[in-house]
């Protein structure tokens, strides 16, 4: 029985990852046992859901960084319905007075079509956020994207103080830049990457990308001020927690909606001030998946949750 569930669970893991368009009767099943799944990490299909999760992050003594789901969006319809979605968003939070931000995907508002449509798009959206003080983070994508999203946070931050641009210690590249950034002052969250890279780029083994993290950490505290540190890894915190003991410096601890919800209550007590995540949208499954691929466990969840929904 074990056997058969872990294969029937492998089998749905597996096609869930060839196929990211889910269509026909025959996924019916397989889509509604991951959005039950998926809805420990997204807060619901609808802005108003999302503004709901964020007012009780806010509640429990978190900051909130509301993101509505999507990526590599080349047609001008969708880049512009995405535009005018943070658009209200960012609006909406105002009125619904939700202390925080928002945190936009470059190929969301256009990178993968034309980048300087990207910074126009990402500056507009910018603009209104303004009004409320709401930081505006800009989140890291495959690395094809680095270059083009670095090069338009730069000319962004030129403009507008409260941004800040997410960087992947699985990177090689990564030390460099975050050098390079920090002499221009900029705002930075550190991750650990969530896109798979070749090994000409990225390191592969968690002991690498574990202490380039912490290497990269300990640059954030010794040279930059106003950074997150946005990881779930035990590990990766304490560091953080003994390189603030050292430097006195304004940062905050980032994570995702629905992990480590243990350990955010226990943080908040010891003072530290901590964001939470929160992604919203029908567009759920490459950002579910991501998150499926983070902790093979999580396949298990998905199994019970299929057994449960056949
Ligand atoms: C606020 C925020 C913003 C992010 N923005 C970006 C971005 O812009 N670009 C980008 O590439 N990546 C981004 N990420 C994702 C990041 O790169 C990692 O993929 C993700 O955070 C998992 O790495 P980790 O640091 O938590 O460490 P891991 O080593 O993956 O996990 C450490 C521990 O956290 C727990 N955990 C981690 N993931 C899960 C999970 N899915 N389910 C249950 N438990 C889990 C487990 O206890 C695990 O042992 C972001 C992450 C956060 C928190």
């Amino acid at each position: 029985m074990l056997k058969f569930f872990l294969a029937m669970t492998k089998l749905i893991y597996d096609t869930c990852l060839i196929r990211t368009g889910l269509k026909g009767s025959d996924s019916t099943l397989i889509e509604r046992a991951l959005f039950k799944v998926a809805k420990k990490w997204i807060a619901g299909n609808t802005m108003e859901e999302a503004i709901r999760y964020a007012r009780d992050a806010n509640a429990n003594g978190m900051e909130a960084i509301i993101n509505r789901l999507g990526e590599h969006m080349t047609l001008e319809a969708q880049i512009e319905s995405t535009v005018s979605e943070y658009l209200s968003l960012v609006s909406n939070m105002r009125k619904a007075r939700i202390s925080g931000g928002i945190s936009v995907k470059p190929t969301q508002v256009g990178l993968a079509k034309d980048a300087g449509e990207c910074a126009s798009n990402l500056g507009k959206i910018i603009g209104e956020a303004l009004k409320s003080q709401s930081f505006v983070w800009i989140d890291m994508e495959s690395s094809e994207y680095t270059d083009g999203t670095i090069s338009i946070y730069l000319g962004l931050f030129e403009k507008y103080e409260r941004i800040g641009i997410a960087l992947q210690a699985n990177m090689k590249r990564t030390e460099a830049d975050l050098r390079m950034l920090l002499g221009r002052g900029a705002k930075v969250r550190l991750v650990k990457g969530a896109y798979r890279e070749s090994a000409r780029n990225a390191f592969k083994t968690r002991q690498e990308v574990d202490a380039n993290y912490k290497r990269l950490a300990g640059m954030l505290f010794q040279d930059g001020n106003e950074f997150a540190i946005a990881t779930h890894d035990s590990a990766m915190i304490r560091h953080a927690i003994l390189l603030a003991s050292k430097h006195e410096r304004k940062f905050e601890f980032q994570m995702l909606k629905g992990i480590r919800d243990e350990l955010k209550p226990s943080l908040i007590r010891d003072g530290y001030a901590i964001s939470e995540y929160i992604p919203y949208g029908t567009n759920w499954l490459p950002y579910s998946i991501r998150r499926l691929k983070e902790r093979k466990r999580n396949i298990l969840l998905l199994g019970s949750s299929f057994l449960h929904s056949a």
